[in-house]
């Protein structure tokens, strides 16, 4: 076996794959864009799932995601518009509004609901799927919840704003998110024309971006994303993007567990058995 020394500082991370999602529908009607997991990009150790909804037209998300139930991963609900009302079968109850996100540890179980709280105009945000090692999945639930002004948020002369949810930006704007599994970073980068965006990541990461406006190019490639479309990063310890316009997008990150995965429904397990008897707990109420 032969190391090859690198001649740069970093190993950049480029384009591997580029993913438009699909239309599905979800809850009680509500229309959206499943980005991971689909056919085509079915999971991202250790993201299960990311969907994106985006719709100024109520019939198409006010049936929201009446009472259903979570095992054995993390949902976390990040708004750009819109409101919506979460409360659980624990008692906890709460509003995310614009900026602001919800990071839902389920553990063993809980039994929620998240209804938008508006009866017209635009909601748009991202549910995103986060998977627990085995040995956290029957733990307590749990809740990190914050409102827009405690996220973190980096400003840059140039305009460049950088909200940090979870992780640290190399110049170290902290999020409030902890999470020891996965020990994950979650950016919303809204990055100004011509400037360039640098981002420190483990090289054991998973990661991919996801671009929501505008117009990237991403590692010394310079592959471009385009709108709406995830891009899964290939191996590195460095991702560059660099805004040829105006642009926004998501950059998430984290550790992948290597562990068996058995999904069923709302429910995320190791083995098949463990989701059947999460069937069985739930209806017998053991939730
Ligand atoms: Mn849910």
């Amino acid at each position: 076996m032969t190391v090859a020394t690198k001649p740069s500082l970093h190993n950049e991370r480029e384009v591997q794959q580029l993913s438009h999602g699909q239309l599905a529908t979800d809850g009680d009607g509500v229309k959206l864009t499943r980005i991971i997991g689909t056919p085509e990009l079915n999971m991202l150790d250790p993201f299960l799932l990311l969907d994106a909804f985006e719709s100024d037209q109520p019939e198409d998300y006010i049936g929201g995601f009446p009472s259903h139930p979570h095992r054995g991963f993390e949902t976390v609900t990040y708004l750009f518009a819109g409101q919506m009302r979460h409360k659980d079968s624990a008692g906890n109850e709460g509003v995310i509004k614009p900026g602001g996100v919800q990071w839902m540890t389920a553990g063993k179980g809980i039994v929620h609901s998240e209804m938008p709280e508006q009866v017209d105009g635009l909601l748009m945000g991202f549910q995103l799927w986060v998977n627990l090692p085995s040995s956290a999945k029957m733990s307590e639930p749990g809740y990190q919840e914050f409102p827009a002004e405690e996220v973190a948020l980096e400003e840059w002369a140039s305009g460049t704003r950088v909200r940090v949810i979870s992780g640290h930006t190399n110049k170290g704007t902290e999020g409030p998110v902890k999470n020891e599994f996965v020990n994950p970073t979650y950016l919303d980068v809204q990055l100004k024309a011509g400037d360039q965006f640098e981002q420190a990541l483990a090289d054991t990461d998973n990661a991919f971006l996801y671009q929501v406006a505008g117009d990237i190019s991403v590692g010394h490639e310079g592959k471009s994303v385009g709108e709406r479309t995830l891009a899964v990063l290939g191996a590195g310890d460095q991702v560059s993007i660099k805004a040829k316009k105006d642009s926004r997008f998501l950059l998430i990150a984290g550790q992948p567990l290597n562990e068996p995965v058995a999904r069923g429904g709302p429910f995320v397990m190791n083995t098949k058995a463990e989701i059947l008897q999460a069937f069985q707990d739930f209806q017998s109420n053991r939730f």
